[in-house]
């Protein structure tokens, strides 16, 4: 199946129980994302945003329903042009044991030093650059980055890489307001063209997005724009 420089995605009434489990993680759900369109999913803790996240990657397939990506069943895609359709940033980001320029190159093999320093400064992360540069160790025999770095370190590979569909895990968590607000302008306008879904459980922010959904015990609860809900 083609690569496309556009993504729908279409979730048909599925459900999905992780093996061994009493109840399904995600329970008959439904949900459209138009190409260009910017959601935010939101809900406590545990209510399956995540397992729903995996499941649009494939990690897992659906026991019922079916999942479409461009209108076509997401089972025919294979491996390598699904992982060039979609980039995800998940709850916890790998970060190796290298150099800062090899924890973002793999986003953007043809990405010069730099397009990597300027995804980094808009993720707020140029400081990192001030004493050696993209050859910075970063990770074991280097610098530790927190948690809120490493999440960044993802956003900056998500935003070089070319996949007109972002999946973002909690990018934000962690990260104080002012940093939040700046990266989810810089989110809305560098991926005006691409496809973003963001799981998130902060209510601020959710003005720049285009439709928010809710979600309790893996269904849809409520939907809405910023203003209705
Ligand atoms: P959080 O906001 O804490 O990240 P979440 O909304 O992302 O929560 P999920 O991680 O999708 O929630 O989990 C949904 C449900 O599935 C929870 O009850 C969780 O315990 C269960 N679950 C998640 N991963 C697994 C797994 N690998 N095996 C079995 N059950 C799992
Ligand atoms: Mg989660």
């Amino acid at each position: 199946i083609a690569l496309s420089s556009e993504a729908s995605v279409s979730l048909n009434d599925i459900s999905f129980t992780y093996h061994g489990q009493p109840f399904p993680a995600i329970n008959n759900l439904t949900l459209q994302i138009a190409n260009g369109e910017h959601i935010a999913l939101l809900g406590r803790t545990g209510c399956g945003k995540s397992t729903l996240l995996q499941l649009m990657t494939r990690a897992w397939d659906p026991q019922q329903g079916s999942i479409q990506l461009n209108n076509q069943p997401l089972n025919i895609y294979d491996e390598a042009t699904l992982r060039q359709m979609m980039v995800v940033v998940s709850q916890r980001v790998h970060i190796f044991s290298a150099t800062l320029r090899d924890n973002l190159i793999l986003a953007a093999p043809q990405a010069s030093d730099s397009e990597l320093e300027s995804a980094l400064d808009k993720v707020g992360l140029s400081a990192l650059l001030e004493q050696d540069g993209l050859n910075a160790w970063v990770g074991e025999g280097g610098r530790q980055l927190s948690g809120g770095e490493q999440r960044r370190i993802g956003l900056a590979r998500a935003i070089l890489h070319s996949a007109p569909l972002i999946l973002l895990d909690e990018p934000t968590e962690g990260l104080d307001a002012d940093t939040e607000n700046q990266i989810l302008t810089m989110l809305k306008q560098h991926c005006q063209h691409k496809t973003v879904m963001m799981i998130t459980h902060r209510l601020s922010g959710l003005d720049k997005m285009d439709r928010i959904y809710v979600m309790d015990a893996g269904e849809i609860i409520e939907q809405g724009t910023h203003q209705q809900l």
